[in-house]
């Protein structure tokens, strides 16, 4: 089977492009004409769209997701000798984001179905903390709605509420999915999100937004987004950061919501179509009956990954392992004192995941093409 193949790409960002062109062209040159390149119009014309999408009454547009996590932890005047816990089965900044706030992170294993922070065990690793140790304060939860699924927020707000702590959705992967009827980003105190390019809702370069339902916490996010600011620019209420969504990003974010449920829908049918081909001879993704996924990722299982991977490569189909290695065996956070072991979940999975191409255009033809090289036909 020799015959040159069209290229099958991980995301494609092009024939999404192709759909809005105009309109993109259109919003960046009024950005152009307007000139307001921070804190333009467009930002704000944002902000409500989606807070309206997401049913929450807050939305502070952010840099990047990374700072969305950050700014909600600065909300909660996160700080050291507080404990913040989290998944070690998640990308890196979730969890740097509290050691750079000089907290400490502590990793609670995944449940091995959604891949999400296993509620059980989070309720046991609070226990014990608050029980073992009098030197650190327990203060919060940052969740993670891996590959655009959510988390489990009925059990994780109930174990918070016991535990009187904070919880923060970190959607930047679940932007689009819903849990329970609401949408993702509005299940806990705060939500955050990313618009990478290649997130369900991407932009052309770092962008990200924090959701909240709390009018404090979104007057303290607006202040932290500009260096702390108070009643004005060089009034200086508290320490913050230079965290702004850029004007353009927002303008090319506004064209790029419109066609953003047709694009949900489309994520939706490829993935269905993938888990009906592969269901024979692979571990499928499992999505809970009261929650859907907003695709950022088609992750499967398999025994045999790297062989798998090596085939895939060698048919120039691309693919990509998150995630390699949990972050509790990372270099990075070292000196929190993990080693193999402790989550074995979350090492079990990064030994045998791996995800396919999965972007909203991919054709049936592609998929049937990929599949059937994996399973050697
Ligand atoms: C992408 C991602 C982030 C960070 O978003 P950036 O916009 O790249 O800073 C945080 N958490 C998760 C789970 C992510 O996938």
């Amino acid at each position: 089977m020799t015959q040159t193949r069209p290229q099958i790409n991980f995301v494609d960002l092009k024939a999404q492009q192709n759909l809005v062109r105009n309109k993109i062209e259109t919003r960046i040159n009024t950005v152009l004409d307007h000139g307001k390149y921070i804190m333009g119009p467009e930002v704000k014309e944002l902000e409500e769209k989606l807070s309206e999408y997401v049913g929450s009454k807050y939305c502070v547009s952010c840099a990047s997701g990374t700072d969305a996590l950050l700014m909600a932890l600065m909300a909660y005047n996160v700080g050291p000798g507080d404990v913040i816990f989290t998944t070690p089965f998640t990308f890196i900044a979730t969890a740097e984001v509290i050691s750079l706030l000089g907290a400490t992170p502590v990793f609670v294993d995944i449940d091995q179905e959604t891949f999400n922070i296993d509620p059980v065990k989070l309720r046991e690793t609070i226990f014990n903390k608050i029980n073992n140790n009098g030197h650190t304060k327990p203060r919060g939860i940052v969740a993670v709605d891996l590959f655009g699924q959510p988390a489990d927020y009925n059990e994780i707000n109930k174990i918070a509420a016991e535990f009187d702590l904070f919880v923060i959705e970190d959607g930047a992967q679940s932007f689009g999915s819903e849990y329970q009827g609401k949408t993702a980003c509005g299940l806990a105190d705060i939500g955050t999100t990313s618009f990478f390019p290649a997130k369900p809702l991407g932009c052309y370069g770092d962008g990200g937004a924090v959701f909240t339902n709390n009018e404090e916490t979104a007057k303290l996010l607006t202040s932290i987004r500009v260096h702390g600011k108070g009643s004005h620019k060089y009034d200086n209420a508290r320490i913050g950061i230079n965290g702004r969504l850029d004007t353009l990003q927002a303008a090319i974010l506004l064209a790029k919501l419109e066609i953003f449920d047709d694009e949900i829908r489309r994520r939706n049918d490829v993935a269905n179509r993938y888990s009906e081909l592969l269901s024979t001879t692979l571990k499928t993704p499992t999505v809970r009956p009261d929650r859907s996924s907003a695709w950022a990722q088609y992750s499967i299982l398999a025994e045999d990954r790297d062989e798998i991977l090596a085939k895939l490569k060698a048919n120039n189909i691309p693919a990509a392992v998150y995630y390699p290695k949990p972050l509790h065996l990372q270099e990075a956070f070292s000196a929190l004192g993990y080693k193999t072991g402790d989550f074995p979940v979350s090492e079990e999975m990064a030994s045998l995941i791996f995800s396919l191409p999965m972007h909203p255009y991919l054709e049936k033809e592609q998929q049937e093409y990929i599949v059937s090289v994996i399973n050697n036909l």
